[in-house]
């Protein structure tokens, strides 16, 4: 058995964190492959140090003094060391980074820099060999993550280790420049380990001990989803679930590993196991709810809009020209409805609609704002009759006006669309009837 198990900022944040995760490491010597990410926050009112680094290259980037700001990141290490008792100095690695801050190395090199310090840390900590990520990890030159060339190189070097460290997060170009996966990416990185040694299961760990139903913070203490399927998390990452980045599936499920999500905090909780497909079934009809704020609707109208040809081509041309993504588009009859960002289309409204008009020669456009979204998830649904029939007297019961409704093919969830200010009643409301009630 071989596992790869990723520990999240948090678990790293401190020498009393890092010996819980020593812990749990030595616990099972089948945790072979480690990816940390770069030490977190210690508290609420902490930095994380990814983010120290960003603010002190900014410094160096604008030509300013910027040694304070690399002292205190130094100081954040050496308490780590000084707190394991580890006789380790990363006086020469400080020196590097200062030099090639000073000849602006960019700005995914200053913030890779927290994992591959950490890196090195945790491989003297534990007795591994570290491996270089951007030795490992290979970018296209267009920045797109080389997957198959990543997986022949990792593949080949990993055979040959034991047991190592792989800090995440980033990568290099072929050139040895480095490059970062967008933040929280060293799940990804965890991920493509895993693929890569063909690991029976990824393990990643963090700070809460898996995905909930709903979000705790309108929900109080909701169970902990025991079993949930890679389309599932996508459908719930999606709409805001962010317990794992949102890309860091793709890896694994082409090789069928599953994901172990772990609480470095209570490793006796089982977690959450993200698998392709189970014949287990999820302990509710639904699987969880998850949502976001801040959506616009553009609702088109044109008679006999039915019989045009082409038409929804012309329409979301229109919101292409200007580079808006759309996330769903409900139609009528004679109506069309896209949803959009707010943030996003916010500045280029009126350029849009005129768009539409010029391409499509609708009658009338409309445009409703403070919009959100809810994605009711769960494989389950596809096999229960009735399922949207109780979402929606919820709904009703709780004086909830549903502005717009999207079941996809798969059966996989149902999108609801109401008021910014109705969201947490919303939720609520399923949440109820699903979870409490359990009708
Ligand atoms: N340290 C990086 C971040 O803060 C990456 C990670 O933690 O996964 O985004």
């Amino acid at each position: 058995m071989r596992k790869v198990v990723k520990f999240g900022g948090s678990s790293l944040a401190s020498a009393e964190q890092f010996k819980k995760v020593g812990d749990i490491i030595r616990r099972d010597k089948e945790r072979r492959y480690v990816v940390p990410s770069a030490p977190g926050k210690r508290d609420d009112s902490d930095t994380k140090v990814t983010d120290m680094l960003y603010a002190c290259y900014a410094k160096a980037e604008a030509g300013e003094g910027f040694q304070a700001e690399l002292k205190a990141i130094q100081a954040r290490y050496q308490e780590i060391i000084t707190g394991l008792g580890l006789e380790l100095s990363l006086e020469g690695e400080f020196q590097t980074i200062e030099k090639n801050f000073k000849e602006k190395a960019g700005e995914d090199y200053a913030a890779s820099r927290g994992e591959y310090l950490n890196g090195i840390v945790m491989a003297r900590y534990l007795g591994f060999q570290f491996i270089d990520a951007a030795s490992v990890i290979l970018f296209e030159d267009d920045g797109e993550f080389a997957a198959e060339k990543t997986n022949e190189i990792l593949a080949k070097r990993l055979g040959k280790v034991e047991k190592a460290v792989i800090p995440g997060f980033y990568g290099a170009y072929a050139d040895g420049r480095v490059k970062t996966f967008s933040r929280g990416g060293s799940d990804i990185t965890g991920s493509i380990v895993a693929r890569a040694v063909r690991a029976d299961v990824y393990e990643n760990w963090t700070d809460v001990s898996g995905f909930l139903v709903a979000d705790p913070r309108i929900i109080e203490a909701p169970p902990v989803i025991e079993t949930i399927t890679y389309r599932e998390l996508r459908e719930l990452s999606y709409m805001g679930a962010t317990v794992l980045h949102g890309d860091a599936i793709f890896p694994v499920r082409r090789e069928g590993i599953p994901i172990n999500i772990r609480n470095t905090n209570a490793p006796g909780d089982e977690g959450t196991w993200i698998v392709e497909s189970t014949c287990q079934k999820s302990k509710y009809v639904i699987t969880g709810i998850a949502g976001k704020r801040g959506f616009c609707s553009v609702n088109i109208e044109k008679d006999k809009m039915n019989s045009e040809i082409g038409f929804g081509r012309k329409v979301l041309q229109a919101f292409e020209d200007y580079g808006i993504s759309f996330e769903h588009v409900p139609s009528g009859t004679d109506t069309m409805t896209v949803f959009v960002h707010q943030d996003e289309f916010m500045d280029k409204e009126q350029k849009v609609a005129a768009a539409i008009h010029r391409l499509a020669d609708p009658d009338t456009i409309e445009i409703e704002s403070d919009l959100a979204l809810i994605a009711v998830v769960g494989r389950g649904m596809k096999s229960t009759r009735g399922t949207a029939g109780r979402i929606f007297s919820a709904l009703a019961h709780k004086n909830v006006n549903v502005r717009m409704i999207d079941q996809g093919s798969s059966e996989l969830n149902i999108i609801i669309g109401v008021s910014n200010v109705d969201f947490e009643n919303a939720i609520r409301a399923i949440y109820e009837i699903f979870v409490e009630v359990q009708l």
